[in-house]
């Protein structure tokens, strides 16, 4: 890692992506906070650098906007729309010419708990345009500026209801707990890593996926088992850490929250 890479975070604006946008800022990468709404995404902005403005006599000792703070730049990104990503990738390329680390995190969860049986695949499509697709857009486009980098790495935000090795292990509460539309994205976006890191691994570009653990947040605000207790911070640990590793780091694995030393 070097204080001067450029990363790309998409769904920056809240939940883990906004941690994960954080920590790397602090470690002096540009960080282009990718978000769908112009409003969530400035404003997400405007509190990060405001967070980092040491505070006098109850206000901000300087403005966020004038001072030497992190470099955090909101990017409209709707992964969805293959115009949207082809606008945010230009702009990276104009303002900065390259890019060093892409975290594919936006995802969904549509299910809100509604038995497996009555899952239908417009849901899977649903769910599958941001989880898959989503992913698939973005790194098609953004490969040609990680390749100017010394150390590319992509980082993808997975799930161990993702895990076919957990999946088949009908004990395991994970197992249990999976939803069809949401289980089976993460499954897919676990295979599209591998294919991913293997293609890619004789140009240097690193393929990792993620597991934060299980976060409270709004994408599963409706799950009908419990939350966790994890932090957004606690879940931003891991991708973090993948998105720092050295040139000679691993590719093509996944790492979940119990297993940083291998990182
Ligand atoms: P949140 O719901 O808090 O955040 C999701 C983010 O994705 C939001 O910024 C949202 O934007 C964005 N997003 C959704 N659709 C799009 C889109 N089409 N284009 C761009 N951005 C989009 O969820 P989490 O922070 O929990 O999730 C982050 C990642 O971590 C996801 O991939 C999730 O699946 C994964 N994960 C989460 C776990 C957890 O326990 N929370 C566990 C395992 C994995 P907007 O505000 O506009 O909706």
């Amino acid at each position: 890692m070097n204080a001067n890479d450029v990363a790309l975070v998409t769904g920056g604006n809240k939940g883990i992506g906004r941690q994960i946008v954080r920590r790397l800022a602090q470690q002096g990468l540009t960080v282009y906070l990718g978000a769908r709404s112009p409003e969530r995404g400035r404003s997400a902005v405007r509190e990060l650098k405001r967070e980092s403005v040491p505070v006098r006599g109850g206000r901000p000792a300087a403005d966020p906007g004038t001072t030497g703070g992190p470099d955090i730049r909101f990017l409209p990104l709707d992964v969805t729309d293959p115009r949207s990503v082809e606008a945010a990738v230009t702009k990276i390329e104009t303002e900065v010419g390259r890019l060093d680390v892409l975290v594919n995190n936006a995802g969904i969860m549509v299910e809100r708990g509604a038995p497996t049986a009555e899952i239908t695949a417009a849901q899977l499509r649903e769910t599958y345009e941001v989880n898959v697709f989503g992913v698939v857009t973005m790194t098609s486009a953004c490969v040609p500026l990680l390749r100017r980098s010394p150390n590319p790495r992509i980082v993808n935000m997975s799930s161990g209801l993702g895990s076919l090795a957990i999946l088949s292990d009908p004990a395991n509460p994970l197992a249990r707990r999976a939803f069809l539309a949401y289980g089976s994205s993460k499954a897919a976006l676990n295979a599209l890593t591998l294919i991913y890191a293997n293609a890619l691994r004789a140009e240097g570009i690193k393929v990792n996926a993620a597991g934060p653990g299980l976060v409270p947040t709004d994408q599963n605000a409706a799950v009908p088992f419990p939350r966790g207790d994890r932090t957004t911070a606690d879940g931003a640990v891991v991708p973090a850490l993948l998105a720092t590793i050295p040139a000679d780091g691993p590719t093509g694995v996944f790492r979940g929250p119990d297993s940083l030393e291998d990182v």
